[in-house]
């Protein structure tokens, strides 16, 4: 099975037991490009319960044969996959880009980087993860083993379709378990485009399958009572319908990154410039499309006209280059589709109402297409809607504020805690600050940023559980304790 896909051989169907298959459900998914609202295919596979099961029921099958594999064996496969995503970088990147819209050149690099890494990175842990002994004197030889689950699942949102896959996939697949991959109806085609490169790679059948599909797939998923972890990323609503059927069905393990509303709190003392190119990068990467995004950015009365005036030109500059995202000028497209389109223009035309005063954008860019400008609005007060929901969009608010007390009190008055930033150059401060953050993240002179080999996640109604570093292997594995009688 060769690898030739691209915008005009676009993958649709099911990828089970290392195989492509007609899906048994008969509705089909309707997949649109953002850039002038055309439609892009309405025949794509949705899995429903008969796909699901032949998903699960391939996937039990190859989960023991998978689990003892020499761990050098499923080590060379993962690295092999990762550099195969490299390969094909492009024209996975131009699959993700027919329907997310998002321009190569920066997201859509980073977003095949990060999937590729991912891989690279839990690869290199596979031989460093089995458990630990404990050989005190006490009588008894204590091992703790981390066993794989078995069958689990990855449900990922559209705005990153090949990171988060690869974020939940490697660990998953290097601890031993079978995964299968769902994402979102909204742009299916990299991840169902994984195929041939999982067969390439080496990965038995039933190891790592892919089905497009809806919240109806999802749902089968979350409910099913042989799936035994769901790692889940998107919306609150539907992180908390997960929890429920998973609650309802087998217990299954469940990790749930959902939504943000980050504050950046600048400091009179900071670099300036540094802060300002955060702040900026923050709202315009992805379109403003990102959880972890800083929206919510105070300043520190001494510095705030300043950077104010900053902010704005940095913006207004970024806006620049927004255009039709296979143009290798533009390095900000359009915003997913037309709900998101009017989601955030809805959130924009209340603020123009009295929520704020616009600093700069506020507007529709073209009349094709879904794109729109980076907009700031000043002066918001704590319980406008702009200032307390999830916009996904690029739309920060900018408030002033003047002590440290104050501010860590606005920062932490939301139900969000996925991340925040503080822009200071005394290091004590930082780190007080830091530290009084009800966030699942901070950044230090920096926001709204991801490293693989570190905790990423949230607190309160940002999620719950880890992904990245040593966290994302613990949460696709069980720890077994093996306590050994050495007196007789
Ligand atoms: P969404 O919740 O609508 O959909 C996410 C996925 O869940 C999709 O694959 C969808 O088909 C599936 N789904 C829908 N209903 C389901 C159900 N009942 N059961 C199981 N699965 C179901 O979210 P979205 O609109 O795709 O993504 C945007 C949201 O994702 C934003 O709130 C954003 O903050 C969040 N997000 C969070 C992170 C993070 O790491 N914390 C990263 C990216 C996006």
């Amino acid at each position: 099975m060769a690898f030739s896909f691209s915008k005009s051989n676009l993958p649709k169907q099911l990828f089970i037991n290392n195989e492509y298959v007609a899906s048994k459900h008969s509705k089909k998914l309707e997949v649109f490009n953002p850039k002038d609202a055309s439609l892009v295919a309405n025949d794509v596979d949705l899995a429903g319960e008969a796909d699901v099961d032949a998903a699960v029921s391939a996937g039990e099958k190859a989960f023991p044969a998978w689990k003892k594999l020499a761990p050098t064996a499923r080590r060379d496969i993962m690295l092999k996959f990762a550099s195969l995503v490299e390969e094909h970088g492009l024209a996975l990147a131009e699959l993700s880009r027919i329907t997310l819209g998002t321009p190569y050149e920066p997201f859509g690099k980073f977003e095949v980087g990060a999937c590729a890494e991912a891989f690279k990175y839990n690869a290199g842990w596979i031989d460093k993860f089995a458990g630990e002994s404990f050989p005190q004197d006490d009588g008894f030889l204590k091992i703790v083993r981390n066993e794989p689950l078995g069958v689990t699942a990855g449900i990922v949102p559209w705005n990153g379709p090949l990171g988060t896959a690869g974020l939940k996939a490697a660990p998953a697949l290097a601890t031993g378990n079978c995964f299968i991959l769902k994402p979102s109806e909204k742009t299916p085609f990299a991840s169902l485009a994984l195929g041939p490169l999982i067969v390439e790679a080496g990965f038995p059948p039933g190891v790592f399958q892919v089905l497009s599909g809806d919240g109806l797939t999802g749902a089968l998923l979350s409910s099913h009572m042989k799936v035994r972890k769901i790692s889940f990323t998107g919306s609150i609503p539907t992180g908390k319908r997960i929890q429920e059927a998973a609650a309802k069905s087998n217990l299954k393990r469940i990790t749930l990154e959902l939504g943000g509303k980050s504050p950046a709190v600048i400091f009179d003392d900071c670099n300036l410039e540094n802060a300002i190119t955060w702040a900026a990068n923050a709202i315009t990467a992805n379109t403003g499309q990102v959880c972890f995004a800083a929206t919510r950015i105070y300043v520190q009365e001494g510095i705030y006209d300043k950077f104010a005036e900053g902010y704005k030109k940095a913006l207004e500059e970024r806006a620049q280059a927004i255009g039709d995202p296979e143009a290798a000028t533009s390095v900000m497209g359009p915003l997913v589709d037309k709900a998101q389109f009017e989601r955030v223009s809805g959130f924009i035309a209340r603020g123009k109402e009295g929520q704020g005063t616009l600093l700069t954008g506020g507007s529709r860019i073209g009349d094709k297409g879904f794109f729109i400008q980076p907009t700031v609005f000043t002066n918001v007060a704590a319980d406008a809607e702009i200032h307390t929901e999830e916009i996904f969009g690029p739309v920060a608010v900018l408030n002033s504020f003047k002590t440290e007390e104050e501010i860590i009190e606005k920062s932490n008055d939301t139900n969000f805690g996925l991340m925040a930033g503080v822009f200071t150059q005394d290091i004590n401060k930082a780190l007080r600050v830091a530290s009084e953050f009800d966030s699942g993240m901070v950044g230090i002179n920096c926001v709204s940023l991801m490293l693989l080999s570190v905790p990423f996640g949230g607190s309160k109604e940002s999620g719950s559980g880890r992904e990245c570093g040593k966290d994302a292997l613990q949460a696709f594995t069980e720890r077994k304790t093996i306590m050994i009688n050495m007196t007789y």
